[in-house]
Protein backbone atom coordinates (compact mmCIF):
# COMPACT_ATOMS: atom_id res chain seq x y z
CA UNK A 1 0.00 0.00 0.00
CA UNK A 2 1.51 3.47 -1.11
CA UNK A 3 1.54 6.30 1.21
CA UNK A 4 -0.69 9.22 1.00
CA UNK A 5 -0.18 12.95 1.90
CA UNK A 6 -2.83 13.35 4.89
CA UNK A 7 -4.82 16.26 4.53
CA UNK A 8 -4.00 19.61 6.69
CA UNK A 9 -6.16 19.43 9.80
CA UNK A 10 -7.15 23.18 9.25
CA UNK A 11 -7.88 25.07 6.42
CA UNK A 12 -4.76 26.94 4.70
CA UNK A 13 -5.33 29.98 6.06
CA UNK A 14 -6.31 29.19 9.28
CA UNK A 15 -2.87 29.81 10.33
CA UNK A 16 -2.19 33.50 9.57
CA UNK A 17 -0.73 35.95 9.99
CA UNK A 18 2.05 33.75 11.97
CA UNK A 19 2.50 31.22 9.56
CA UNK A 20 0.61 32.11 5.69
CA UNK A 21 -1.48 30.01 4.03
CA UNK A 22 1.27 30.44 0.83
CA UNK A 23 4.01 28.80 3.33
CA UNK A 24 1.85 25.96 4.12
CA UNK A 25 0.43 25.58 0.12
CA UNK A 26 4.39 24.76 -0.29
CA UNK A 27 5.52 22.84 2.69
CA UNK A 28 2.32 21.08 2.88
CA UNK A 29 1.72 20.77 -0.97
CA UNK A 30 5.45 20.65 -2.28
CA UNK A 31 7.62 19.69 0.06
CA UNK A 32 5.63 16.94 2.34
CA UNK A 33 4.14 15.22 -0.75
CA UNK A 34 7.28 15.08 -2.28
CA UNK A 35 8.79 13.13 0.81
CA UNK A 36 5.23 10.38 0.23
CA UNK A 37 6.09 10.52 -3.63
CA UNK A 38 9.56 9.65 -3.19
CA UNK A 39 9.50 7.36 -0.36
CA UNK A 40 6.75 5.37 -2.72
CA UNK A 41 9.32 5.01 -5.06
CA UNK A 42 12.02 3.58 -3.21
CA UNK A 43 9.93 1.22 -0.95
CA UNK A 44 8.32 -0.33 -4.77
CA UNK A 45 8.54 -3.80 -4.74
CA UNK A 46 10.92 -4.19 -1.75
CA UNK A 47 9.64 -5.43 1.33
CA UNK A 48 9.09 -2.16 3.18
CA UNK A 49 6.63 -1.82 1.16
CA UNK A 50 4.64 -4.16 3.71
CA UNK A 51 5.54 -2.42 6.88
CA UNK A 52 4.07 1.04 8.73
CA UNK A 53 5.46 3.91 8.33
CA UNK A 54 6.80 3.88 11.92
CA UNK A 55 8.24 0.28 11.31
CA UNK A 56 10.17 1.75 8.18
CA UNK A 57 11.75 4.81 10.14
CA UNK A 58 12.91 2.35 12.75
CA UNK A 59 14.25 0.26 10.53
CA UNK A 60 15.93 1.88 8.53
CA UNK A 61 17.65 4.72 10.82
CA UNK A 62 21.56 3.99 10.66
CA UNK A 63 21.60 1.41 7.92
CA UNK A 64 23.75 2.99 5.51
CA UNK A 65 22.08 1.21 2.83
CA UNK A 66 18.76 2.67 3.71
CA UNK A 67 19.62 6.31 4.31
CA UNK A 68 17.62 7.73 1.47
CA UNK A 69 14.55 5.50 2.72
CA UNK A 70 15.05 6.36 6.14
CA UNK A 71 15.40 10.58 5.32
CA UNK A 72 12.25 10.26 3.75
CA UNK A 73 10.29 8.06 5.96
CA UNK A 74 11.13 10.29 8.60
CA UNK A 75 10.14 13.39 7.34
CA UNK A 76 6.90 11.97 5.97
CA UNK A 77 6.13 10.46 10.38
CA UNK A 78 8.01 14.29 11.22
CA UNK A 79 5.66 16.08 8.57
CA UNK A 80 2.69 14.33 9.84
CA UNK A 81 3.27 14.64 13.33
CA UNK A 82 4.13 18.63 12.85
CA UNK A 83 0.64 19.54 11.48
CA UNK A 84 -1.17 18.25 14.50
CA UNK A 85 1.06 20.38 16.75
CA UNK A 86 -0.21 23.07 15.24
CA UNK A 87 -3.57 24.85 15.59
CA UNK A 88 -5.30 28.36 15.25
CA UNK A 89 -5.46 30.09 18.73
CA UNK A 90 -2.90 27.95 20.18
CA UNK A 91 0.35 28.28 22.07
CA UNK A 92 0.89 29.95 25.55
CA UNK A 93 1.10 28.51 28.98
CA UNK A 94 -0.52 24.63 28.87
CA UNK A 95 -2.78 23.98 32.02
CA UNK A 96 -3.60 20.71 33.95
CA UNK A 97 -1.28 17.67 33.59
CA UNK A 98 1.34 19.16 31.21
CA UNK A 99 1.88 22.27 33.37
CA UNK A 100 2.40 20.11 36.47
CA UNK A 101 4.78 18.31 34.18
CA UNK A 102 6.88 21.01 32.60
CA UNK A 103 6.95 22.07 36.31
CA UNK A 104 8.59 19.03 37.57
CA UNK A 105 10.72 18.04 34.55
CA UNK A 106 11.70 21.10 33.07
CA UNK A 107 11.75 23.86 35.38
CA UNK A 108 8.09 25.59 34.60
CA UNK A 109 6.71 27.45 31.45
CA UNK A 110 9.07 30.00 31.28
CA UNK A 111 12.14 28.09 31.38
CA UNK A 112 10.26 25.94 29.21
CA UNK A 113 9.68 28.52 26.31
CA UNK A 114 13.16 29.81 26.65
CA UNK A 115 15.34 26.10 26.54
CA UNK A 116 12.95 25.06 24.07
CA UNK A 117 13.44 28.79 21.63
CA UNK A 118 16.94 28.10 22.64
CA UNK A 119 16.83 24.42 21.13
CA UNK A 120 15.21 25.26 17.66
CA UNK A 121 17.62 28.59 17.33
CA UNK A 122 20.44 26.47 17.84
CA UNK A 123 19.69 23.40 15.57
CA UNK A 124 22.22 24.07 12.96
CA UNK A 125 20.65 23.56 9.95
CA UNK A 126 18.24 22.22 8.56
CA UNK A 127 15.81 19.70 11.39
CA UNK A 128 13.51 19.84 14.57
CA UNK A 129 13.25 20.87 17.87
CA UNK A 130 11.36 18.09 20.59
CA UNK A 131 9.50 18.22 23.13
CA UNK A 132 9.80 14.18 24.31
CA UNK A 133 9.52 11.63 27.28
CA UNK A 134 13.06 9.95 27.81
CA UNK A 135 13.10 6.80 30.19
CA UNK A 136 10.21 8.48 31.52
CA UNK A 137 10.86 12.07 31.91
CA UNK A 138 10.30 15.10 29.72
CA UNK A 139 13.13 16.20 27.79
CA UNK A 140 14.12 18.88 24.87
CA UNK A 141 16.15 18.26 22.26
CA UNK A 142 16.76 18.55 18.72
CA UNK A 143 17.47 16.74 15.74
CA UNK A 144 19.57 16.99 12.35
CA UNK A 145 17.31 16.76 9.15
CA UNK A 146 15.08 13.92 9.36
CA UNK A 147 16.06 11.99 12.70
CA UNK A 148 13.52 12.02 15.36
CA UNK A 149 12.86 10.50 18.44
CA UNK A 150 10.77 7.72 17.02
CA UNK A 151 14.10 6.70 15.83
CA UNK A 152 16.14 7.37 18.60
CA UNK A 153 13.43 5.21 20.70
CA UNK A 154 11.88 8.41 22.61
CA UNK A 155 8.38 9.10 22.60
CA UNK A 156 7.39 12.72 20.64
CA UNK A 157 5.43 15.29 22.34
CA UNK A 158 5.63 18.33 20.17
CA UNK A 159 7.88 19.50 17.61
CA UNK A 160 8.65 22.41 15.45
CA UNK A 161 9.84 22.30 12.08
CA UNK A 162 13.06 24.59 11.94
CA UNK A 163 13.78 23.65 8.15
CA UNK A 164 14.01 27.57 6.42
CA UNK A 165 11.06 25.52 4.16
CA UNK A 166 8.58 26.01 7.43
CA UNK A 167 9.43 29.99 7.90
CA UNK A 168 11.20 31.38 5.31
CA UNK A 169 8.62 32.93 2.69
CA UNK A 170 7.08 34.91 5.95
CA UNK A 171 10.33 34.85 8.45
CA UNK A 172 13.48 34.76 5.87
CA UNK A 173 16.27 34.52 7.85
CA UNK A 174 14.22 35.39 11.45
CA UNK A 175 14.22 31.38 12.99
CA UNK A 176 13.77 32.93 16.54
CA UNK A 177 10.95 35.06 15.54
CA UNK A 178 9.35 31.90 13.77
CA UNK A 179 9.97 29.85 16.47
CA UNK A 180 8.80 32.60 19.31
CA UNK A 181 5.45 33.09 17.46
CA UNK A 182 4.97 29.00 17.45
CA UNK A 183 5.28 28.79 20.89
CA UNK A 184 2.60 32.17 21.61
CA UNK A 185 -0.06 31.20 19.44
CA UNK A 186 0.62 28.06 17.21
CA UNK A 187 1.02 25.11 19.87
CA UNK A 188 -1.89 22.64 19.71
CA UNK A 189 -1.86 21.74 23.05
CA UNK A 190 -4.29 19.22 23.64
CA UNK A 191 -2.32 17.44 20.69
CA UNK A 192 0.44 17.17 23.07
CA UNK A 193 -1.98 15.94 26.13
CA UNK A 194 -3.01 13.05 23.91
CA UNK A 195 0.95 12.27 23.15
CA UNK A 196 1.49 12.59 26.82
CA UNK A 197 -1.25 10.01 27.87
CA UNK A 198 -0.17 7.74 25.02
CA UNK A 199 3.26 7.83 26.42
CA UNK A 200 2.10 7.30 30.28
CA UNK A 201 0.57 4.14 29.21
CA UNK A 202 3.28 2.29 27.99
ZN1 LIG B 1 9.09 20.83 6.88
Amino acid sequence: MAFELPPLPYPKNALEPYTSARTLEFHHGKHHQAYVTTLNELIEGSPLERKSLEEIVKATYKDEAKTKVFNNAAQVWNHNFFWNCLKPNGGGAPKGDLAQALERDLGGWHKFEDDFKKAAVDQFGSGWAWLVVDKGKLKITHTLNGVDPLALGQTALLTCDVWEHAYYLDYQNRRPDFVQAFLDHLINWDFVAQNLTKAKAR
